[in-house]
């Protein structure tokens, strides 16, 4: 009876797949949605590609995600992915759904998903990944995530004994998943970087997770990302297998110790965040059997997803894009100290962020974000758009930013005319995973406006 209710929710699947493409429309999410609706262990049947490495986190699984599909493609394994689809159980149906023929059997070997954190329970216990990377554990949408106590539990839950463990050793809270059943390998970045940001952000972890007396840092780099132990007890941080130890922004490479090995590779993108998801993907793709070689010639050909940064210079001013998620406490804190980072001595940065057409929605987010970057006399203007103007300018004042250097629109298109090009050395847009288009438009509006004074 499973078999014939999984093989008509297969065909039913299928069929809704074929009809939306046929009207052009994405498939990346309803076939799934359809096939789980008709048999709900749908994920139990469908033909398993012999290897699965499965990525997941708070911040960074996209483009980790990415980063190991594209470098084994590179490398000429045959790969399936669901990195331009969605990532809960109906998103990786889907995928599962197109690599298969129509009795369920797997037609590719290797698989690379991204998984939702939440969707853990629906997902492992029935693909049991041979690998599941986890980039980070942060607190994210609290009206849906809760705190990063709901999300190990979840995750560990759902973790079954056959998959190897890939995990950030700088995240005390993401080292702890799952179980002493579980292979685990951790990796992490070891070199210090200068300059630590004191931000007033919180920190998802402050206690010995074994006796409960308070942590000692011997390093945080950022929220709680970097080197802890217990004094009470024999907690600490673990050791790391897969550590980067140097950063040669000159020739754009960086070094690392991977368990007897020491390589080079080339630099991807020197942003922090981005150097703990590329240290991410080589261990994963070493634990898989990918030699130093064919990792960094992955790595030379490959670039940061353009919709999560992007850089060019515009009558010698460089335009800045960068990514910073709504409800996303820590993404967001990240990219608003990357802008302070950043050369220049008169930043200007046009703002767009919790862009709710609904003004009642709550704000308590913003309160775990931390403001305190923009206070850095290196940005001289700064200029908020949507409708939480006067929510950003109260917590900007909050963390000590100057009102006077702060502009706020409700029009994003309008942000642009705030700018002043003669008065700036170097441009940011900062935007919401949802107004990738808004934030393109305001990005050529902005190089037009730089152009024209230029003139
Ligand atoms: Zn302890």
């Amino acid at each position: 009876m499973g078999k014939i209710r999984f093989l008509a929710a297969l065909l039913a699947a299928k069929t809704c797949g074929l009809g939306l493409r046929l009207l052009g429309r994405n498939a990346s999410y309803l076939p799934g949605k359809v096939a789980i609706k008709l048999c709900p262990d749908f994920l139990g049947h469908i033909g398993r590609p012999e290897t699965i490495i499965a990525v997941t986190g708070t911040n960074g699984k996209t483009t980790v995600s990415n980063m190991v599909a594209d470098i084994l493609t590179a490398s000429g394994y045959d790969v399936i992915n669901n990195g331009l689809g969605s990532n809960i159980n109906a998103g990786v149906a889907s995928t599962l759904i197109d690599n298969s023929t129509i009795t369920g059997r797997a037609k590719k070997q290797l698989a690379v998903l991204e998984v939702d954190e939440r969707s853990s329970l629906k997902i492992y216990p029935y693909l049991e990944p041979d690998y599941i990377v986890c980039t980070n554990i942060m607190r994210d949408s609290v009206t849906r995530n809760a705190n990063t106590d709901f999300i190990t539990y979840i995750i560990s839950s759902a973790v079954t004994a056959r998959s190897r463990l890939i995990l950030n050793g700088d995240d005390i809270i993401c080292s702890g998943l799952g179980s002493d059943a579980n292979e685990k390998v951790f990796y992490g970045v070891e070199y210090r970087t200068g300059g630590a940001h004191q931000g007033t952000e919180l920190k998802d972890i402050t206690y010995c997770p074994a006796c409960g007396q308070e942590l000692e840092i011997e390093y945080l780099r950022y929220n709680h990302i970097g080197r802890v132990h217990c004094s009470a007890c024999d907690f600490r941080s673990p050791a790391l297998q897969y550590r980067i130890t140097a950063l040669d922004r000159d020739q754009a490479c960086f070094t690392m110790v991977q368990r007897d090995l020491t390589e080079t590779y080339p630099m991807v993108n020197d942003n922090i965040t981005n150097m703990y998801n590329t240290a991410a993907a080589i261990a994963v793709l070493s634990e898989f059997g990918l030699t130093p070689e064919q990792i960094r010639s992955g790595l030379s050909s490959l670039h940061i997803v353009s919709s999560r940064f992007d850089r060019e210079t515009v009558g010698g001013k460089p335009i800045t894009m960068q990514l910073a998620k709504s409800w996303n406490p820590v993404a967001c804190s990240r990219a608003f100290d990357y802008l302070r980072c950043s050369e220049g001595k008169k930043k200007t940065a046009i703002v767009m962020i919790d862009y709710m057409v609904d003004h009642t929605e709550n704000v308590c987010w913003l309160y775990d974000c931390d403001y305190s970057a923009f206070a850095d006399p290196s940005i001289t203007r700064l200029i908020f758009g949507g409708p939480r103007g006067k929510d950003h300018i109260v917590r900007c004042m909050i963390d000590g930013v100057d009102k006077d250097k702060i502009v706020t629109t409700e029009d994003l298109f309008d942000t642009v005319n705030h700018v002043d090009p003669s008065d700036a050395d170097s441009f940011f847009i900062l935007y919401d995973l949802y107004l990738v288009e808004e934030a393109k438009k305001v990005e050529a509006l902005l190089k037009k406006r730089i152009e024209e004074a230029n003139q």
